[in-house]
């Protein structure tokens, strides 16, 4: 059983990060999104309601588990028995972040990062830019999974 995580902080989780988890199903058996709490970082979306968004997502899909975390995220996976992180990848600018931090990662726990470049249609997407959009009372329907409301 290849069970895989993909954490991140999904303030709120968009269809780019909806594509990821459907394409990493190809790979993994599982997939557990980690949705990590920082006391110090301030989210528009609280755990609840984040927590609810993937839900409302994957509701048909029993291989896509949500939870909410506050621990180290490779403490997290080895909580749940996890062997892989997934990620995504929008940019260049993504690429220096992810790789310090998965290298970091297989450093201190052996755990390997896996990346999928995301898909073009949705490599402008981001929760930044959904929240903005969201406080100028803009529909953002387009920018999360299908069958979410929010
Ligand atoms: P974090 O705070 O850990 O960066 P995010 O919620 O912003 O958490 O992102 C979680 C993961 O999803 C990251 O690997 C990020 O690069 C990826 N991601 C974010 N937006 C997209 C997108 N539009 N398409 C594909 N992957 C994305």
């Amino acid at each position: 059983m290849k069970r895989a995580i993909f954490p991140g902080t999904f303030d709120p989780f968009t269809i780019g990060h909806y594509s990821i988890v459907q394409r990493g199903l190809s790979i993994f058996d599982e997939i557990i999104i980690g949705i990590g709490v920082n006391q110090f970082k301030k989210t528009l979306f609280d755990d609840a309601k984040r927590l609810d968004i993937i839900e409302q997502a994957f509701a048909n899909e029993p291989r896509v588990k949500a939870m909410v975390y506050n621990s180290l995220t490779i403490d997290f996976a080895k909580s749940v028995e996890a062997d892989f992180i997934l990620r995504g990848l929008r940019t260049v600018a993504d690429f220096e972040y992810e790789r310090t931090i998965g290298d970091t990662n297989r450093i201190l726990s052996g755990i390997e990062t896996v990346i999928l470049f995301t898909e073009s249609t949705y490599a402008h997407i981001s929760s930044t830019a959904t929240r903005d959009l969201i406080s100028y009372g803009k529909d953002i329907s387009k920018f999360l999974p299908p069958n979410v409301r929010i």
